[in-house]
């Protein structure tokens, strides 16, 4: 099959990933063999491209926003039948015996899989994927318009529900790329007002565009104090920021797995119970609850499409704040 190999990281900007024929993967027992429709690109494809997160499998396949069909059922597996179409997400699988996993804190796992990072992803032809973490998509979107839903839409979600914003409550967002293009338009389901702070023009207009009340630059203080703040972009420097248009006893959620170095904070800014806090990954019961409520609404994606073959000049756009919405691979 067709896929696009990290073999070691590098700047996107010397196009690291390899477009070439790699063997065809082979279902093992409660795993799916899925024919690759779609696969979302998110930031973190970017993380794992430049190496800002550790290699752990080399050579590596990214790609963790996959919608495909099933092709091939592994043993025992049972759960979908050939062609139903499905997602395939970042958390691949836990280990589901870890403190953690028991606590129904699964997101946490000691010993989790990572899709595209730990294991080969969907920037290729055919994935593999354990079927008790895969989601049916929902009807009534593309294979394309799904894709970021299974990261950017997922994390989004769970992000909004770290940060405790209320309806009828203030909420920041930081960064207006993929995720919260998504974000936004729960938390105006859920009638929040969206204030954005982005760096880049057009992502200012696409806020707008999409209901914030107000849009303006990343170190900008809003025009109200904010009862809740997400931050997408991985800028240490926007939290001290963040923090600072915050109201007391509010939350910053920082959605992103990377982020360059925090400045020293002033205990003032965090002071009055203000909570900073990361979030990382996600549970299925997150992405179940998403899924449902990105289908009720219903959740519309702006998305950007590029072949497969085309995926460095895609993360290449990504870096460069060139992607209105998200960015999508069009594979088969
Ligand atoms: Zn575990
Ligand atoms: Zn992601």
């Amino acid at each position: 099959m067709k896929a696009c190999l990290l073999r070691s990281p590098a700047r996107v900007e010397t196009n690291p990933l390899d477009f070439t024929d790699v063997p065809d993967p082979l279902a093992q027992d409660g795993q799916l063999l899925v024919k690759v429709a779609a696969c979302g690109v998110c930031r973190t494809d970017l993380h794992v491209v430049e190496g800002e997160l550790p290699p752990r499998k080399s050579p590596v396949i990214p790609g963790h926003q996959v919608v495909g069909r099933v092709e091939k059922l592994g043993g025992k597996a049972g759960r979908f039948r050939l062609g139903d179409r499905v997602g395939i997400p970042w958390l691949h699988r836990t280990c589901g015996v870890c403190e953690y996993c028991r606590a129904g804190k699964e997101n946490l796992c000691n010993h989790p899989e990572f899709t595209g990072y730990t294991v080969d992803g969907g920037y290729a032809e055919y994935t593999l994927a354990p079927e008790q973490f895969v989601y049916p998509i929902p009807e009534g979107l593309t294979d394309e318009q799904a894709a970021p839903l299974l990261c950017a839409g997922i994390i989004g979600f769970r992000s909004l529900r770290l940060s405790g914003i209320e309806p009828g409550g203030k909420l920041g967002i930081y960064g207006f790329g993929a995720a919260a293009h998504l974000a936004i338009q729960v938390a105006r389901h859920w009638k929040v007002d969206v204030y954005a702070m982005t760096r880049d023009t057009r992502h200012q207009k696409l806020a707008l565009d999409m209901g914030a009340v107000w849009a303006g630059g990343t170190v900008e203080q809003p025009p109200a104090k904010l009862d809740a703040v997400v931050v997408f972009a991985p800028a240490g420097e926007i939290v001290p920021a963040a923090l600072k248009a915050l109201k007391k006893g509010g939350t910053v959620a920082l959605g992103g797995i990377h982020m360059s170095p925090i400045p020293p904070l002033d205990y003032n800014w965090l002071y009055q119970e203000r909570v900073l806090r990361s979030v990382a990954n996600n549970t299925r019961r997150d992405g179940e609850d998403f899924l449902r409520l990105a289908a009720e609404i219903p959740i519309r994606t702006e998305i950007e499409v590029f072949p497969l073959r085309d995926a460095n000049r895609a993360l290449n756009s990504l870096k460069n704040d060139a992607i209105r919405g998200a960015a999508v691979l069009r594979v088969n």
